[in-house]
């Protein structure tokens, strides 16, 4: 049996399966071979000291055995646990919500290092910032852009117009903000606020600092919301399931609030 060849990288736990009886299988994000599966052996005994390192949402520097369908970790040592994500739910959810739409947008085996630093800085929000929501706008935003789903907000995404400064549309289908004209014959379209169309430039064009600086509380973040969800929604063909966990902490918290 030939000796199978040492590799060593860092990576983000994305998610984690049970592989028969005691295995697992990490989906890592790694900044220099993209993400990938591996096979950690054992790390489900109680006696297993690699386990608790390989926790999804841990950054950890991983030793790799190469394998015949996936490499198998050898060693792993952890990098950043991000502790705060794992004692508040509100933190957790968005984290892992974070994790879920790195997994949907970025294909196997494909490095990207923009994209990895990105989604380390935002852990690292999402365990310290107050303003957990915007964090994440800003975060979608990027992604989008990243992975070149860049949402058109100067033009109209169906005739090419310059937009006016008053309410639009937009219109996922078509790519994004859409005038009055191209917006009032549906395709999916919803009004788009002035306000909300203003912040969304500046998710796309700002800085982190600059993103986190405007209120967003109230419809205005939840239009926001609503408007880039629905945009990754039609991107991705599908739902984010950690959205609707999110979702489900903000309705209990409202009722604890009435409740109180
Ligand atoms: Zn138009």
């Amino acid at each position: 049996m030939p000796v199978p060849r040492m590799y060593k990288t860092e990576g983000i736990i994305l998610r984690q399966r049970r592989l028969g009886e005691a295995d697992r299988i990490l989906c890592v994000y790694t900044p220099t071979f993209g993400k990938m599966d591996v096979k950690a052996r054992g790390v489900r005994k109680t006696t297993s000291r690699m386990s608790g390192h390989l926790q999804p949402l841990t950054r950890c520097m991983l030793q790799l055995a190469q394998g015949h369908v996936s490499d198998v970790v050898a060693g792993c040592e952890t990098l950043e646990s991000f502790q705060p994500l794992r004692d508040d739910l509100d933190r957790l959810s968005r984290a892992l919500y974070a994790a879920e739409l790195i997994d949907r947008f970025v294909p196997e085996r494909t490095h990207s290092f923009p994209t990895y630093r990105l989604l380390v800085e935002t852990l690292r929000r999402l365990a310290e910032a107050e303003e957990l929501d915007q964090t994440l706008r800003f975060f979608e935003m990027r992604l989008l852009d990243q992975c070149g789903f860049r949402p058109e907000l100067e033009v109209c995404a169906g005739c090419g117009m310059r937009l006016e400064a008053v309410d639009n549309f937009f219109a996922p289908i078509s790519g994004g903000a859409v005038c009055r004209a191209c917006g009032g014959g549906g395709m999916g379209a919803r009004t788009l606020s002035l306000n909300a169309l203003k912040v969304l430039r500046l998710l796309q064009h700002g800085s982190y600092n600059d993103a986190m600086r405007v209120r967003t509380e109230g419809t205005l973040g939840r239009e926001v919301e609503n408007h880039l969800r629905s945009f990754i929604v039609c991107v991705l063909e599908r739902d984010v399931n950690a959205a609707a966990f999110i979702e489900r902490l903000r309705r209990e918290g409202a009722q604890h609030a009435v409740e109180a």
